[in-house]
């Protein structure tokens, strides 16, 4: 991008963006593959753009990796494997590489957030505050979990020595969404190398830069190259690739569960071991012992972090019918209330949705909400900015669990809002859903929350609060939101296989 209008129509794409750091990034476009700790273009030399959603203009062009750069990546990553240049390196010297891209992820926090905020539309407020402090915590977890992964012996007969080893998978590949973007590949990555594997990460189309500047950064914490590979592309083509790949050994992937089920098809060829964490609608449970005050401002945060392109959403809002009218005024009281505008804005709180096929998906979902008789009492329209995929956020009433809206994840600033009878009566429509990925109950009786807590077949519950991620806790979903858990020390099951070793002794 080195020409006058190249350069003027980058400004006029990052209108507000105030690091000069992300700036000096996005105008070294084309953006390269990582393979073999070198930076390189797809082998086909194809690009695509990656845009800002606020504004619909072009931020940076990117290779479009497919079969062969992936072909390229396993390559370079067995070899850096089978040397064993990560695995074999002391667990100390892992934990200290680790806790150094920690570090540099919060040195480059500014630049991180803003080039978040620019590829996805996320309120710079989240992007700063959730995104990348989170993406430097889980590093600086696993970094820990490098000198913890501990074998057994085990109880055998006298005359043997039995113990097992927990050894790295191999080579994994894992593919991500666009909705937490940095955030989702350390969950990714940080995990995996934590117990000696080596990484090739495909960010989604939609988002690719951040990933592109932890490759940097993880080069320049000094990791040993073939380590870590990214290769940007589409679905179709690098991702596809990854799955289908015969000498790939584990696929880890987030994202939807139609795409799930394709990923876990095509790794059936070599029986890679998979995990998955897949859609949601997530049931949010609100009885009238709430503090209400605190239940609206959760529910909100629940539903609108983010635009609502969260898989744990709470975007079926069950309240019981005698505080029905009362919640549902104040939810959409609040949620009117909410700044929509350039994400950039410290004070915005909403931003635009990521691409013009999520806000025709959304505008698609609000259409069949009205028609279904729902109504909307606040929103229920796109954003009545000039350019930006921007919709206002959403509050349905009148919503029946059978319904589209209740059905079907939607992925944007909606909330139905489904009146309930009693305890039997939400717990049966909470868990009356393909998904069970999350779920939040609030109420003051801790009783009720408990014994509802333990009724819900959801892989996450909250008890009064809402969209609490920690790397301390496992995070995966019941039913068709996936399988396998991430974080905590259930990533290490992961991301190790278990050797027993039986010695004849004497
Ligand atoms: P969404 O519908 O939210 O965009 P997807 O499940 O389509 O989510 O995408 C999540 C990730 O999966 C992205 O990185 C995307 O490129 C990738 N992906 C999409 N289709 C495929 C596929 N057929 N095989 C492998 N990866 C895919």
């Amino acid at each position: 991008m080195a020409s006058a209008s190249a350069s003027a129509s980058l400004e006029s794409a990052t209108r507000g963006a105030k690091s000069s750091a992300a700036l000096e990034f996005l105008k070294s476009s084309p953006k390269k593959l990582l393979i073999n700790g070198k930076w390189v273009p797809s082998k086909s030399g194809k690009t695509f753009e990656t845009l800002n959603p606020a504004n619909e203009q072009v931020l940076a062009l990117v290779a479009e990796g497919d079969k062969a750069d992936v072909d390229e990546a396993v390559k370079y990553a067995r070899k850096a494997y089978e040397d064993a240049k990560w695995a074999n390196l002391s667990p100390h010297a892992r934990t200290g590489l680790l806790l150094k891209i920690a570090d540099l992820i919060e040195q480059h926090a500014d630049e991180l957030a803003e080039l978040e905020t620019l590829d996805n539309g996320k309120p710079l407020f989240e992007s700063r505050n959730i995104d990348i402090p989170g993406a430097a915590e889980t590093f600086r977890y696993y970094a820990g979990f490098a000198t913890k992964i501990y074998g057994e012996t085990n109880p055998s007969d006298p005359s043997m020595f039995n113990y097992t080893l927990r050894e790295p998978v191999g080579v994994c590949g894992q593919i991500i969404p666009w909705n937490f973007p940095l955030l989702m590949a350390s969950w990714k990555i940080a995990p995996a190398l934590a117990c000696g594997n080596v990484v090739i990460l495909k960010p989604a189309e939609q988002t690719p830069l951040t990933a592109i500047r932890l490759g940097e950064l993880i080069c320049e914490a000094g990791l040993p190259e073939g380590v870590v590979q990214i290769v940007t592309g589409f679905g179709p083509g690098a991702g596809s690739s990854i799955a289908e790949h015969p000498d790939i050994d584990k696929v880890a992937f987030t994202g939807s569960t139609e795409v799930g089920k394709l990923i876990l098809q095509a790794s059936a060829g070599n029986l890679k071991r998979v995990s998955l964490e897949l859609g949601g609608k997530s049931p949010n449970i609100i009885f009238p012992d709430a503090d209400m005050p605190a239940a609206v401002f959760g529910s909100s945060l629940g539903i609108f972090l983010n635009q609502g392109q969260v898989c744990c959403a709470g975007s079926r809002v069950f309240v019981q019918e005698s505080v029905y009218d009362q919640f549902t005024d104040s939810l959409s009281k609040m949620a009117s209330g909410l700044t929509l505008g350039n994400p950039l804005d410290p004070n915005t709180r909403m931003g635009p949705l990521v691409s013009k096929e999520q806000h025709d998906r959304v505008k698609g979902y609000l259409k069949a909400g009205k028609e279904e008789g729902a109504k909307a009492k606040t929103g229920g329209e796109p954003g009545k900015q000039e350019a930006g995929y921007f919709i206002q956020p959403t509050v349905f009433t009148g919503v029946n669990n059978q319904m589209k809206i209740a059905r079907e994840e939607i992925f944007g600033p909606v909330a139905s809002a489904i009146p309930f009878k009693d305890e039997a009566d939400v717990v049966f429509q909470s868990n009356d859903t393909t998904y069970g990925l999350a779920a939040g109950v609030w109420t003051k009786d801790i009783n009720r929350a408990l014994t509802i807590a333990r009724k819900l077949k959801a892989g996450t519950v909250w008890i009064n609060t809402y969209s609490v991620l920690d790397p301390i806790s496992p995070f995966g979903g019941y039913k068709q939101s996936g399988f396998g858990r991430e974080l905590g020390k259930y990533a290490i099951d992961l991301y190790t296989q278990i050797k027993s070793v039986y010695a004849r002794i004497g």
